[in-house]
């Protein structure tokens, strides 16, 4: 896909995606007029006012490199590519809107691993307090990373979605599409972090059910507001309805005009209550161990897709009150507007490289089509992160999926789960990797309404 520019693409995505500003009576005068703070949030690189220095001490970026240079001390505990690290970031400031956040958490050990990694301290040096990772590359040196949020094995439920989902939900609230996403190695904790359903316990609940919470509370203030879901699995570039296992051929469709792409065939639910969402969740993990046994695979090759639709009726005035409302007062056909956004819940495959798994050719095949979509999502993880004009959004179902909530006006969340054991050396600094990458994406906002 040889897209013109990065222009057209959030011009094309951000079509449907309404300023969160608008007001509820919003109508097509409000729609036609490019606000100032538009204008201000389209500049997607702040290369003046950015404060986002290391620990803000003031220094310009350019300066501090060439400081760097001069002073450069063998003994440095920096690298100097993490000091690039950090320059390249400041170019960028971590107050952006549009700005991926990237958070980092660890699984605790399990009871093997207690008996017999001492050593992952020597790998990776979580520190929390100021959001850094330091990885260890080799007996000489060692690399230290930022990100958004750095999660220990203690770190609760809780806290892992304020810090990851939240500001995504209460940007779909707001009118904003937005993707979360778990990236890492199987066995790491990519589902309990997102997908834990934790009915009983509240404290262990992942972020798809305290998502649906926190949209479910702001649904029930407010009658004109619906929320839907559809709960879908993606194995070999095809897509499996959770809700609706014995739906096949399942396609995503992609509006010329707006962007905006939708999966026609999928089942869609409207949730009424939190008890509600656990039983159609329910349902869609019974259907995914199902499937997969049936298809004798893993969920950990599967990727799954929760998808929460958020509606809100924008001018019931005009539905109701005045006899012959202005014709601009109205969407297209005279319908009232309805502002619509997406969350996207993403439990992605394991990271690993599957192929090493066997030479069985199912599992070639596979693995090919696998790495297919993850693949996919790195290189547009990579061409997002380089600021290139060119996304290839087209080459995989999965970022198919995501091209309109991931990019554009939406937010984006990833985090990424590693393993606490010197083993998964090479699986570690890959994910760490895929983060710090995804770290420097900044989402285009609006250059055009
Ligand atoms: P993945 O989805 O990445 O393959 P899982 O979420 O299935 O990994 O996690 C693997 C195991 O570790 C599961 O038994 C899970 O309950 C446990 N686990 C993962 N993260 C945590 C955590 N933060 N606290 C407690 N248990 C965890
Ligand atoms: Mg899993």
């Amino acid at each position: 896909l040889n897209l013109p520019s990065k222009t057209s693409i959030a011009a094309s995505i951000n079509h449907h995606s309404p300023r969160p500003k608008d007001r509820p009576s919003s109508t097509a005068s409000s729609v036609s007029a490019a606000s100032p703070s538009t204008r201000r949030s389209g500049t997607p690189v702040h290369r003046s006012q950015s404060k986002d220095f290391d620990d803000d001490n003031g220094i310009s970026p350019f300066l501090s490199l060439s400081l760097y240079f001069v002073y450069y001390p063998y003994d440095s505990p920096f690298a100097l590519t993490d000091l690039m690290t950090l320059h390249s970031r400041a170019i960028v400031s971590d107050d952006h809107p549009g700005r991926v956040r990237v958070s980092v958490r660890v699984r605790p050990r399990n009871g093997e691993e207690l008996k017999s990694d001492a050593d992952f301290a020597d790998l990776v040096e979580l520190q929390p307090e100021i959001k850094r990772l330091k990885l260890r590359k080799n007996n000489w040196n060692s690399e230290s990373y930022r990100f958004d949020e750095v999660f220990t094995d203690t770190a609760s439920q809780k806290r892992v979605y304020e810090g990851v989902a939240k500001p995504v939900v209460e940007g779909v609230l707001s009118g904003y599409n937005g993707t979360i996403m778990a990236y890492g190695q199987t066995g790491t904790g990519k589902t309990y972090t997102v997908g834990k359903i934790g009915k009983d316990d509240a404290a262990e609940r992942g972020i798809m059910v305290r998502a649906l919470e926190d949209i479910l509370a702001s649904a029930s203030s407010a009658s004109s507001v619906s929320v839907e879901i559809s709960y879908l699995q993606l194995y070999m570039e095809t897509i499996q309805d959770l809700l609706a296992p014995e739906k096949s051929n399942i396609s995503i469709n992609e509006d010329g005009k707006t962007g905006e792409v939708s999966v026609p065939g999928a089942t869609v639910v409207n949730i009424q209550d939190l008890d509600h969402f656990f039983q159609v969740l329910q349902v869609g993990e019974t259907n995914r161990h199902a499937a997969n046994t049936k298809m004798n695979t893993e969920s950990s090759r599967s990727h799954a897709i929760l998808t929460v639709y958020v509606r809100r009726a924008m001018n019931e005035k005009a539905e109701t009150g005045t006899k012959s409302p202005k014709p601009e007062s109205l969407g297209d056909k005279g319908i009232p507007r309805v502002r619509k956004s997406k969350l996207l819940i993403v439990d992605l495959a394991g990271s690993e490289r599957i192929n090493k798994s066997g030479t069985d050719g199912h599992l070639i095949e596979e693995a090919k089509f696998i790495n297919l979509s993850l693949t996919s999502l790195g290189k547009c993880i990579n061409a997002l992160a380089e600021g290139s004009s060119h996304i290839p959004t087209r080459d995989s179902k999965l970022t198919r999926l995501l091209r309109d909530s991931f990019g554009g006006s939406a937010r984006t969340s990833l985090i990424i789960t590693i393993g606490p054991s010197a083993r998964y050396h090479a699986e570690t600094t890959s994910t760490i990797m895929f983060g710090q990458r995804a770290m420097k994406i900044v989402n285009m906002v609006k250059l055009k309404e």
